[in-house]
């Protein structure tokens, strides 16, 4: 017999109504539930609380004096992987698929949180809790948009189910990891992705028009570490811009306000995050930030191979030169943003000092923009490890 959890409960909202978080709601799904009843305590925009809920999931905060923590959390280990057969159509080589995919048919997890797409959609997020693997392989690939995750949190509840992966972005595991402890779970798992500039629908297709050749047949898409963003096409086409040549001007606000705000690039409260920022071009990225990541990440050790981090270049002239242009939405033509890429490409930072650049980026732009909009937010909500970061530049006012 499955005895309920004692946790209170209230009203979820429904889907029209403002959300506690006002703008800065990142649409995490939360509040669709009835454990909207913590969001005071538990939403990423209203209570920023990482140092705390890294010291309960991790053992301990991130170290201050060890700037390698300021940027990727507390970890025990990092590396660059990729599978041996890269799973088709997977964002990159399927390795987050995979060991959700394995831990179910392992029997280490009864079900899993991610997200599919609709039917009619491709990138219109639908968060399902997978029981198949089947269900876990339709829900591969990014779906670059905000989506509500959380939402299923009830069903969870209600399934009985005791030992549950959650695959997730920052903002939904801050969430999940401040109402953990209500969800009357035996073992949870928590496998994330690094995630940064999101977007509503209506966001993504402003994004597609203005930098794609063709947006319609836009399958996939990545910000890589050459400097480009890739497309792929549905004919298997592919097609690179450079970022230099984004339209900044007409971009600036696409993105969420909530991923403006956000300084949880690296899913600090993940077990084991998989992402590609800090691997060389091709490879994926992984950190173990506990035992559980270990454990996690052992499962698909003779399905990929790895090689140690790397770092090389410096960044910091670079990220100095991007603040005012972006802050004045600069846009170069075609031909200097395709020239600048391959320099850049050349001696630009690479590896971890990728990583390095595209954190600082964000993250100078992102106190930047609370400075201005949410003065009254700002001490309480930029992490002391972030505002070390954006100590080492000169910001505009
Ligand atoms: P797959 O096997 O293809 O699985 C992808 C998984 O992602 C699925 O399980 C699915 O449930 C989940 N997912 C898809 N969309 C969402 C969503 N919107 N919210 C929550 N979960 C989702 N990595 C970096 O290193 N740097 C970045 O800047 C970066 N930005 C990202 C931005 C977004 C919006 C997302 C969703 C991911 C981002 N990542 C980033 C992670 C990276 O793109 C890959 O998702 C990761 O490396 C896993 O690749 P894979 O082939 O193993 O995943
Ligand atoms: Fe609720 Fe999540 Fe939005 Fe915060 S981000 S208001 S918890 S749905």
């Amino acid at each position: 017999m499955t005895v309920a959890p004692s946790h209170k409960k209230a009203k979820a909202l429904n889907p029209s109504s403002r959300r506690p978080a006002k703008a800065l709601c990142s649409e995490c799904g939360l509040c669709d539930t009835y454990y909207i009843h913590y969001v005071k305590e538990a939403c990423a925009f209203l209570h920023q609380q990482i140092a705390e809920l890294e010291a309960d999931i991790h053992d301990r905060s991130r170290n201050l004096d060890n700037p390698d923590e300021w940027y990727f959390g507390v970890s025990q280990s990092m590396m660059a992987a990729r599978k041996t057969e890269p799973l088709p159509g997977a964002q990159w080589t399927g390795i987050v698929s995979t060991i959700a995919i394995e831990m179910l048919t392992r029997g280490m997890v009864e079900g899993v949180v991610c997200v599919q797409n609709t039917d009619d959609d491709r990138f219109q997020p639908k968060p399902v809790l997978a029981r198949t693997p089947e269900e876990i392989l339709a829900a591969k690939v990014n779906k670059p948009t905000l989506s509500p995750n959380l939402s299923v949190l009830e069903e969870i509840e209600q399934s009985g189910m005791k030992r549950l992966l959650v695959i997730g972005v920052g903002c939904q595991i801050q969430a999940l990891r401040a109402v953990e402890k209500q969800l009357g779970l035996e073992k949870l798992y928590v496998l994330g992705t690094p995630c940064v500039d999101n977007v509503t629908r209506a966001g993504l297709q402003k994004f597609l028009d203005t930098t794609s050749r063709s947006p319609s047949t836009v399958v996939h898409y990545e910000f890589m570490q050459d400097f480009r963003v890739h497309f792929k096409h549905e004919d298997g086409s592919s097609e690179t811009v450079p970022f230099f040549g984004l339209k900044t001007n007409q971009l600036k606000d696409v993105f969420a306000p909530s991923c403006m705000s956000c300084f949880d690039y690296v899913n600090s409260l993940a077990d084991l995050v998989v992402g590609y920022m800090g691997a060389p071009f091709g490879w994926q990225w992984i950190v173990v930030r506990n035992d559980r990541g270990q454990e996690m990440l052992d499962l698909v050790q003779d399905q990929i191979e790895t090689q140690p981090v790397m770092s090389q270049g410096d960044r910091h002239s670079a990220v100095q030169q991007s603040i005012p242009a972006y802050d004045k939405g600069v846009t170069l033509p075609m031909w200097a943003a395709k020239l600048m890429g391959v320099v850049i490409e050349k001696i630009g930072p690479k590896g971890l000092e990728y990583a390095r650049f595209s954190i600082d980026s964000h993250f100078t732009r992102n106190y930047l923009y609370v400075k201005r909009h949410y003065p009254e937010k700002l001490e309480a909500h930029v992490p002391e490890y972030a505002k070390r970061i954006v100590a080492q530049y000169k910001l505009p006012e």
